[in-house]
């Protein structure tokens, strides 16, 4: 599945930390690695996306590691195991 990046650039390595932790909180599929599809790095930053295909106006948070998170710039292909979990927030 492919995700857009929404505004990663403009969060801090806290609040990156945090929507890990978010993230964790409320999947039900338990995943520990990166969700870039190749990737087996452990999980160490949460990162907002959209997902067109889902809603275009709901943001979603994915674990990725931080070589991915801090390279993501506009989209990336995670794998189908890794899931996406909706924030509250719209955009
Ligand atoms: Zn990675």
């Amino acid at each position: 599945m492919i995700v857009t990046n929404a505004f990663n650039q403009n969060l801090t390595e806290e609040s990156k930390q945090n929507w890990l932790s978010y993230w964790k909180h409320f999947t039900d599929k338990p995943y520990c690695y990166c969700a870039e599809q190749n990737c087996t790095k452990q999980q160490q930053h949460g990162v907002l996306v959209t997902q067109p295909k889902m809603s275009s106006r709901t943001l979603y948070v994915v674990p990725l590691c931080k070589d991915h998170s801090n390279s993501f710039v506009s989209q990336l292909e995670i794998d189908d195991c890794a899931q996406i979990v909706p924030t509250e927030l719209s955009l």
